[in-house]
């Protein structure tokens, strides 16, 4: 099986985007009514592999003994949005073009998506913001909403912006319900929502977006030790979801921002380049502290040990799900060279998703659709039904069948055919390397819960 040749980061997205929505990963928002930018929906095949992969990061981040499981709410009290620095400074310098009205980011400008025609395919920005750009404006990237009926400045809420608030502001309910001790961490999966000027690059930048955050709480002096520690398991944590080392690498911030003592990226290398899919601070006792002061609430942890009071520091750990699973998408997108089993050569599309999180696990196939073969399809599907996400398919060659299992990354095909008659076996294939053995029918199970690690 030999690798096809290599496509320009254009032509793999276009393909990727188009899989995704022909196989049912991911599809605009609101397609039938010409989309909404920056806003995508995850199909039946997106949804298992974006549960997939938020199942693994809580069980990696929370099936420990220092950190502690959270669900907080979307809206928050305004003056959260305050104490953490969003509403004055979650802000992103804008311009518009005269001519096409389009909006931008000025650190983002791109020539061709402006609809100024005079200037499309110029490198120099700086050309262009002279008299073509109107001079740069801040805007506020949180959503805004009231709550209750009057839409009055008291009545304001915002969507959050990031999860980690809803964490901070719990610290001590998390703390006093399960009596940890400081070092521990708290977790949390959920939506935000920012009102990016300029969405692009499919998932990788929308207006909602899922981040699975955690805020590992330590004594100041011990921060950097931890920082090391999360930034280790991070890193871990992809390779062993399949993410190729050579597409991950940390990329250390040298601008901090003035709270913050230490801030690495994990970037990955995606076809337009290499983008950040996670944040790890030091965080200082930035958070907590600001908390404090804008809540009137002592948030100090009291070690009973050492008998001293203090504000403990964060260790931030901050993945976006969705970005993530973009990651993903890219990282198992191959297309290869394979025989098609008459002496000919064929171009198969694979998705060579790690067990873990490929959306359907197993694909059960009878070869015809007669001798029996179908029933016992059925009855070995409907026996496994109930552990894994198992797909029965009888339409179509059985090359065909696993063409289609290919695209959807499913690691393994079992075959009902002839020889199942006679001795009870079946085959299996294996997606990447597609070799063939035969198991006895009453094996399968067994085998897929050996080989998926469940
Ligand atoms: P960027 O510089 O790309 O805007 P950021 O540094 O603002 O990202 P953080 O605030 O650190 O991002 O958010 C943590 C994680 O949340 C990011 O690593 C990313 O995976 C995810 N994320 C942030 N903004 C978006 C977005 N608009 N769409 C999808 N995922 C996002």
């Amino acid at each position: 099986m030999a690798e096809k040749k290599s496509n320009t980061g254009v032509e793999f997205m276009d393909k990727l985007v188009s899989l995704c929505k022909r196989r049912g990963f991911i599809f605009q928002s609101s397609e039938i009514y010409g989309g909404l930018n920056g806003c995508w929906d995850y199909g039946p095949m997106g949804v298992e592999l974006l549960n997939n992969l938020k199942s693994s990061w809580w069980k990696s981040m929370t099936y420990r003994d220092n950190v502690e499981g959270l669900d907080a709410s979307i809206l928050m009290h305004p003056r959260v949005w305050e104490a953490s620095g969003h509403v004055e400074n979650f802000t992103d310098p804008m311009v518009d073009c005269k001519e096409c009205k389009a909006r931008f980011r000025e650190d983002q400008i791109d020539e061709s998506s402006c609809g100024n025609r005079a200037y499309q395919g110029r490198k120099a920005v700086k050309c262009q913001l002279e008299g073509k750009f109107t001079s740069a404006r801040q805007f506020n990237l949180m959503f805004k909403s009231y709550i209750g009926p009057l839409e009055e400045s008291s009545a304001i809420v915002y969507l959050r912006p990031e999860t980690a608030q809803g964490i901070y502001v719990n610290f001590h309910n998390v703390k006093d319900s399960t009596r940890q001790k400081v070092p521990f961490g708290i977790a949390q999966i959920g939506k935000a929502f920012r009102n990016e000027i300029n969405t692009k690059n499919f998932l990788f930048r929308t207006r909602e977006f899922e981040q699975m955050e955690m805020q590992f709480f330590v004594k100041p002096g011990s921060d950097m030790e931890w920082f090391s520690y999360w930034k280790e398991e991070r890193r871990k944590w992809y390779l062993d979801l399949g993410m190729s080392a050579d597409k991950i690498h940390f990329h250390e911030h040298e601008k901090l921002a003035h709270y913050a003592s230490a801030a690495f990226d994990i970037e990955f290398e995606f076809p337009f380049g290499w983008g950040e899919i996670e944040g790890i601070h030091n965080r200082t006792g930035y958070d907590l502290g600001r908390h404090q002061e804008f809540s009137g609430k002592n948030l100090e942890y009291y070690d009973d040990e050492a008998k001293e009071k203090y504000i403990p520091f964060v260790i931030e750990t901050s993945a976006g799900a969705s970005r993530g699973c973009m990651a993903f998408l890219c990282n198992a997108f191959a297309e290869e060279e394979a025989p098609t089993g008459d002496g000919k050569v064929e171009t198969r599309t694979v998705m060579k998703f790690h067990p873990k999180l490929a959306p359907v696990k197993a694909a059960i196939l009878p070869l015809v659709r007669k001798d029996g073969m179908p029933e016992i399809g059925t009855k070995l599907y409907d026996e496994l039904k109930n552990s894994f996400k198992v797909f029965y398919d009888e339409s179509g060659t059985v090359g065909k069948r696993y063409r289609r299992m290919d695209e959807v990354g499913t690691p393994y095909c079992i075959t009902i055919d002839s020889e199942t008659l006679q001795n009870q076996t079946v085959t299996v294939r294996e997606r990447d390397s597609m070799k063939q053995e035969r198991i006895a029918l009453d094996a399968v199970r067994a085998f897929l819960f050996e080989k998926l690690e469940m």
